[in-house]
């Protein structure tokens, strides 16, 4: 279709051109007899029209046009001047001066659209070609059929540099790793600057473009001296790399950019030092991604969305403590799709704070209903994804939710994972201590899977920690763990939190955390996720 269209408009160019030239060709000879004939008081009309007949040329194609016009103008030029010279008839002098600057004008003209359109593909801040640019570049190249190899790179938690130090650092990164690619890639391949943390490279089908990849990906991960106001930093980073070539993975060069891209991301999923190349079958996980994707955003048009919840207990009196709203998708063809499947994906879009709002929402009004079934007071924990706590209006809509729900501020627990906190660190406890101060609760999920410092959990203002299921999982088999999650639960204690461990599954898990003194628990061996009816039932 897009082929199409380009031939279409390439035909209707060259018409175009070939109307001017022969317009510019009929004046020139009306000129000439006027001439011959001594009538010239029109000429000066007809050349300007001449001059207009080059303008639009430029406009149609201002490489061609340029070319075209100037042959023209100075062919005039020249037939004037042999005029002059010849019949000593200075009647043409004027006209002779006007071609002149006719051909100054169309000269100028040319160098700026050349500049405007320099620009419009180079990306201001490493003077690299930019994302149109490559378009362009990898339209010709799938058009004039030579193999070529495309590399796609991406920098790892580059965003966390951006948002810890600041977007001034974050462009000196970016300047100084495009500095590094071009040192490394020279003049054996372009480089061009994706947006964002993003570089492609494209390479002449006979390079060793896996050689090429992985030289760059060992050069990146070596550090990186910043000097800003005469304070030197060493950066770490990393890159993750993918190839596609042409023709032998996709004649199309959309295609070819997804391609390369897919191979990176299957790399960076994998956490490999070294550069992928692309194969069928990473295109479809990819595929199936999409397809999660889609179902995603019709469940939030169409509700497809409902809510689970899974009790939490006083560990020493089994007391329910509240619930864990965990959201489920079920088509209406019967399918259901666990969070596991569909989370992940909607946290590489947009859709996750969606979600999280749609949960937020759906819980609280659950929850009100559930309130009014007891005296006694409940807890909601609803989670929450990195991106929704990162974003800077969180906190003020979650106070708004609340108080339209018509609920007590400390029945709603916001569940956020040690990820949240090295994701836009500022924005992220700005938010937290928004809630606290409103008298939301903020629980710790996953806690002991990794990421953040002890010393910086102790300055959070966090009332849970969440024990990971994985380190509860053979606390009954393994001295070293039952230990460790004993330090653990001390450990939230002395920050002043509670603890709950999750993915209880078997009584002796539960003598052996009443004897390590954990608050509360949650988990098979007391309570299944179970849908809101059973839920209320329960209550
Ligand atoms: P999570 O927040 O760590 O939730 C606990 C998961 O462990 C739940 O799985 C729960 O059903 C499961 N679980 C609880 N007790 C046991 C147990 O004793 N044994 C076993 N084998 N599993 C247990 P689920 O519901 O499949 O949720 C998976 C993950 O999906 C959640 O992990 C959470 O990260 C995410 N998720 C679920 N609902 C939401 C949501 O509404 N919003 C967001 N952003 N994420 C959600
Ligand atoms: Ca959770
Ligand atoms: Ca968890």
């Amino acid at each position: 279709m897009k082929k199409t269209n380009t031939i279409k408009s390439k035909t209707r160019s060259i018409l175009l051109m070939a109307v001017c030239v022969i317009l510019f060709i009929a004046l020139q000879i009306v000129v000439t007899i006027a001439g011959i004939r001594g009538t010239t008081q029109f000429n000066g009309v007809l050349m300007a029209f001449q001059f207009g007949i080059c303008l639009l040329m430029l406009r149609v194609d201002y490489r061609i046009g340029f070319k075209i016009s100037i042959f023209l103008t100075s062919f005039a030029t020249i037939f004037l001047l042999s005029n002059i010279l010849r019949s000593h008839n200075m009647s043409a002098l004027p006209g002779f001066f006007n071609t002149i600057i006719y051909i100054i004008s169309l000269t100028l003209l040319y160098w700026q659209f050349k500049t405007r359109e320099a620009e419009a593909i180079t990306d201001v801040l490493t003077g690299l070609l930019n994302r149109r640019g490559l378009y362009k570049l990898l339209q010709k190249r799938t058009e004039s059929k030579k193999p070529f190899h495309l590399i796609y790179i991406d920098l790892d938690n580059f965003k966390m540099i951006n948002d810890n130090f600041g977007h001034s650092f974050g462009d000196l990164i970016l300047k100084a790793v495009a500095k590094k690619l071009v040192a490394l890639v020279g003049t054996a391949g372009v480089i061009t600057r994706m947006g964002g943390d993003e570089f492609t490279i494209i390479l002449d089908g006979d390079q060793d473009s896996e050689m090429v990849a992985n030289n760059i990906i060992k050069a990146i991960a070596e550090p990186l001296t910043i000097v800003v106001d005469e304070s030197t930093t060493e950066n770490y980073l990393r890159a993750y790399a993918g190839i596609a070539s042409f023709p032998g993975d996709s004649r199309n060069y959309e295609e070819l950019l997804k391609y390369a891209d897919i191979a990176m991301f299957e790399s960076a999923k994998n956490n490999s030092t070294t550069a992928y190349r692309f194969n069928k079958n990473m295109e479809s996980a990819v595929k199936k991604q999409v397809e999660l994707e889609m179902i995603i955003k019709e469940s939030l048009e169409k509700n497809y969305f409902y809510l689970v919840y899974q009790p939490q207990f006083k560990l020493n009196s089994k007391e329910l403590r509240g619930f864990e709203a965990l959201l489920r998708i079920k088509t209406p063809t019967g399918n259901m799709i666990s969070p596991a499947d569909f989370i992940p994906v909607a946290e590489k879009t947009d859709l996750i704070k969606s979600i999280d709002e749609y949960v937020l929402k759906r819980a609280l009004k659950e929850l009100k209903e559930m309130t009014s079934l007891t005296d006694r007071p409940l807890t909601i924990s609803v989670n929450v994804s990195a991106q929704s706590i990162a974003s800077p209006e969180f906190a003020n809509q979650v106070i708004k939710l609340v108080s339209e729900a018509n609920i007590k501020k400390d029945q709603l627990e916001i569940e956020i994972t040690e990820y949240c906190l090295v994701q836009s660190v500022d924005i992220t406890i700005a938010n937290i201590r928004m809630l606290k101060a409103h008298g939301i609760k903020v629980a710790l999920d996953d806690f002991g899977t990794g990421y953040t410092s002890l010393a910086y959990l102790f300055k959070m203002p966090i009332d849970l920690l969440k024990i990971d299921k994985s380190l509860i999982d053979d606390i009954e088999l393994n001295e070293k763990n039952k230990r460790f999650v004993n330090a653990v639960i001390s450990l939230g204690h002395i920050m002043g939190c509670e603890v709950i461990s999750e993915g209880v599954e078997k009584q002796e898990q539960l003598e052996l955390l009443k004897e390590q003194n954990c608050d509360f628990i949650q988990g098979y061996v007391w309570g299944r996720p179970m849908e809101f009816d059973k839920a209320k039932e329960v209550l």
